[in-house]
């Protein structure tokens, strides 16, 4: 996963932009960059780094112009070295076109090997890159964005939230299945379209709504239009952007983050209660599950790991000795809180197990009599194709093996994960509009070797059912 942001203001776009990729920060903390337009000009600056190593004051007043485009990278497809960090720049016939790109596409070694043949050469590992050239191209022979996105929609295959800025014309799309999120806001003098509903509160602006999937949306100065380009049958959002990688206080798809995950607490306590002394989250990703535990069995909420808060992901840790050093540094027990007491311990989610494996010895060793370990998703089983970091199975603990065999592994007195139909039940849609490839092995999307769900909309070139409407969004002024 990335975070991405368009912006349309008035007053320039490179703060906005700046204070909205610092709301987009959790996800992605690799790189960061901004570009903006002015006049004839195209500005772009992005380095390795946090928001806050990337940019300083006197960069950002030197990204003029009154549109631009964001993005912070985790790395999906492509290694961290400095030529993946995004946006992407691509100049031809008096055009200049920017972009970033959130997701992951299935398709792109085909892509590549295609465009390879033809004589292009590529200049990154990354699927932005490749999206660039397909929309390029379409340019060069259409001159309409709409028309080279329609052509882009039609090649892809996979996730994707793009923002691009072509000249001073901000644009968005999602893919036709929507598995990655991307939101409308309004500003004060704009517009604003970002991965998370956060980036918008941000800058103090009001959500408009999602993006609709196979929806391109257009900032161009004052006017806010939108094309449907493709429409499928159903949607297959990605479950883990509740489960774990949006912010709790994100509205996805109309539904706000942390209501979900407190839901998903109520049921975990509903469908397998434990009785304990003390309900403890696992911070911060726990919070709002044990805040959802706790209030359906009456066991206090208390905090008995406190996380240092200048520490990033563990994940983000390349090999995994750094990984498990991470961890050690990034929590450290209230050993007061947890002397004596049997502990229901709540966690969003279960990998590698290393977090879990750590934390469930902390918290013996500060004195704990029972470690009831319960989590917020079922046992993570296959890898994630479509853009979340969780590769091979061989790595996922969960994957052939029973749960007392983790159970076992991580140390804990009890072990439980709330099952998918309860999980899909919290989020309040049709398990049939989610992706849960990471879940169940079972794709929305066709990638060798793997099992394809029987609904799998296929969107390759001629299966649309294109509405080729354009329609305006009123302004919603207050
Ligand atoms: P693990 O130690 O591998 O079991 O990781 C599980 C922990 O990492 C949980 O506490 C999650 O909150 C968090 N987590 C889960 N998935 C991811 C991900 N894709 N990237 C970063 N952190 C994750």
């Amino acid at each position: 996963m990335c975070g991405i942001v368009g912006i349309v203001d008035a007053g320039g776009a490179s703060f906005p932009l700046y204070y909205a990729l610092y709301a987009l920060q959790h996800r992605g903390q690799e790189s960061a960059g901004i570009s903006t337009f002015e006049g004839t000009t195209l500005h772009t600056y992005k380095a390795q780094g946090l928001v806050a190593e990337v940019f300083e004051s006197h960069t950002l007043e030197k990204l003029r112009g009154n549109a631009g485009i964001g993005h912070v990278r985790y790395p999906a497809t492509g290694s961290a070295v400095p030529e993946n960090v995004q946006p992407f720049n691509f100049r031809y016939q008096g055009l200049d076109l920017s972009i970033a790109h959130n997701g992951n596409l299935v398709n792109t070694t085909e892509l590549r090997e295609e465009y390879e043949r033809k004589g292009q050469i590529f200049c990154t590992t990354t699927d932005a890159e490749v999206i660039g050239y397909i929309i390029a191209e379409a340019l060069r022979t259409s001159k309409s964005m709409e028309n080279a996105v329609r052509h882009c929609m039609h090649r892809l295959r996979g996730s994707y939230a793009i923002v691009a800025l072509l000249n001073d014309t901000v644009y968005a799309f999602r893919d036709p299945l929507g598995i990655i999120p991307l939101c409308i806001g309004e500003l004060d003098h704009g517009y604003i379209i970002a991965s998370e509903s956060v980036a918008i509160d941000a800058l103090d602006g009001k959500l408009i709504r999602d993006v609709r999937p196979g929806e391109l949306v257009r900032l161009d100065g004052d006017d806010l239009s939108s094309t449907q380009i493709t429409t499928a049958k159903r949607t297959a959002h990605c479950i883990f952007e509740y489960v774990y990688f949006a912010r709790a206080d994100s509205v996805i798809d109309g539904r706000l983050v942390y209501d979900v995950r407190r839901r998903i607490g109520q049921g975990l306590y509903d469908v397998l209660p434990i009785t304990g002394d003390i309900v403890c989250p696992v911070p911060d990703s726990g919070t709002a599950y044990a805040a959802g535990y706790a209030e359906r069995s009456g066991i206090p909420f208390v905090e008995g790991l406190m996380k240092n808060r200048y520490v990033g992901r563990t994940f983000i840790m390349p090999v995994q000795q750094q990984r498990e050093r991470a961890v050690r540094i990034k929590l450290n027990t209230v050993k007061g809180n947890l002397k004596g007491k049997r502990v229901v311990l709540i966690d969003d989610s279960i990998v590698r197990g290393t977090t879990s494996r750590r934390i469930v010895k902390m918290i013996q060793e500060a004195g704990a009599s029972e470690i009831h370990l319960r989590v917020g998703s079922p046992p993570i089983i296959s890898p994630c194709y479509l853009g979340v970091d969780m590769p091979s199975r061989t790595e996922l603990i969960a994957s052939g093996k029973g749960i007392e065999a983790v159970r076992e592994s991580v140390g804990a007195t009890s072990l439980a994960y709330i099952p998918l139909r309860d999980l899909v039940e919290a989020i309040g849609c049709n398990e049939q509009d989610l992706c849960t490839g990471c879940l169940t092995g079972c794709y929305p999307v066709g990638i060798s070797g793997e099992e394809c769900r029987h609904n799998a909309i296929d969107y390759v070139a001629g299966t649309h059912q294109a509405d080729l409407s354009a329609f305006r969004i009123e302004k919603q002024r207050t």
